[in-house]
């Protein structure tokens, strides 16, 4: 039984599926532990380390050529609050929340992705929603899941690190949820997500600068990082160290939430063909999913054919923007039920 090199990549790979979620630091001091284990268990191996970003990133690629058999992916991430490098194995398919199934039954899963929704779908790049918004959303569920078991399960979702809760009291989503469902966020809510013109990852909490229209939007630290030795907005090039610009960029996450802007109403998704036709036919962010028709047969013909903004890749935030003054409008009429905020994914439910 020859101790080969690879059994530095069995032994990480061990290490680190029992860890799920680990930091950049902890995940590289595991690997040099690995290689002194294997050193010693055959002296004559010599194995190549150098502690430094290269090789580290040499090294992942190895790890990820193991796991890509088993459409397992060793991802990375950067919080988003403090921007420490975040390790963690995660499925690539992203249809299935699979890596929760092993913690939570169907009905908290779904669950779950109700309150995702209202948080991917919350108004004003605010990316939260409210503990009694996120209670409601057990009413959608079709379930018997009362409220006490809904605010069970909410607390065992932030216990569990899958969601994150504000001292205001407020739900989103946590860096674990970011990384490990970053496959199904990405590919269920494609139009709402918002990138990091930095670093490309997702930004649910950051800046955003205050150009109309325009769509640059940072990590704090990325920003921080960024405006050492830059003056200018990356994309519309508007001087934001000038006169008090800087105090105008606008805040994406919780400190860009109105108060009571979630009061009395939800954001309501699409369950069935019926609903979605009736959204379509008011819904401002319809013509977008014409560009992939193929999955959805049916509503095209409500679907505002060939509306095309001529938006190109802005489109999506454009859209975001324009469903928000929907939002608002409401939000002075009173309590009534607002007009569905939808989107175009229900076909995948
Ligand atoms: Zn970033
Ligand atoms: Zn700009």
């Amino acid at each position: 039984m020859a101790i080969t090199s690879n059994d530095v990549q069995k032994l990480f790979l061990q290490a680190i599926l029992s860890r799920r979620i680990l930091s950049q630091k902890l995940a590289a001091k595991i690997w040099e532990k690995c290689i002194e284990a294997v050193k010693a268990a055959n002296e004559t191996l010599d194995i190549e380390y150098r502690n430094d970003r290269n090789s580290w990133d040499a090294f992942v690629t190895k790890i990820n050529d193991a796991l890509n058999p088993l459409d397992l992916e060793f991802s990375r991430l950067h919080d988003e609050v403090n921007g420490t490098e975040i390790y963690a194995v995660v499925n690539r398919k992203g249809d299935e929340i699979a890596q929760m199934a092993t913690e939570y039954n169907a009905l908290e899963i779904a669950y779950f992705k109700a309150v995702v929704e209202q948080i991917m779908l919350a108004p004003n790049e605010s990316f939260c929603v409210s503990s009694l918004a996120a209670l409601r959303e057990v009413n959608t569920l079709k379930s018997n899941m009362t409220k006490s078991q809904a605010e069970a399960t909410l607390s065992s979702f932030v216990a569990k690190g899958w969601l994150v809760k504000s001292r205001k009291g407020r739900f989103s989503l946590s860096t674990r949820t970011m990384l490990e469902l970053q496959t199904y966020l990405r590919s269920t809510y494609e139009s709402e997500i918002t990138e990091c013109t930095i670093c490309m990852e997702i930004v649910t909490r950051g800046i955003a600068c205050y150009t109309p229209n325009c769509q640059t939007r940072m990590h704090t630290h990325c920003f921080n990082n960024y405006r050492r030795r830059n003056h200018q907005c990356p994309a519309c090039k508007e001087d934001w160290t000038a006169g008090n610009n800087l105090n105008k960029l606008r805040p994406v996450g919780e400190a860009a939430f109105k108060d009571g802007q979630d009061q009395g109403r939800r954001r309501v998704r699409r369950k069935s063909t019926e609903e979605q036709e009736d959204a379509d036919a008011e819904g401002e962010e319809a013509d977008e999913k014409n560009d992939e028709v193929e999955v959805e047969p049916e509503p095209s013909q409500t679907q505002p054919n060939g509306k095309g903004k001529g938006k190109g890749k802005g489109k999506e935030k454009m859209t975001r923007d324009e469903s928000m003054e929907v939002d608002d409008d409401k939000d002075e009429d009173g309590e009534d039920s607002p007009p569905p905020r939808t989107r175009r994914k229900s076909s995948r439910r």
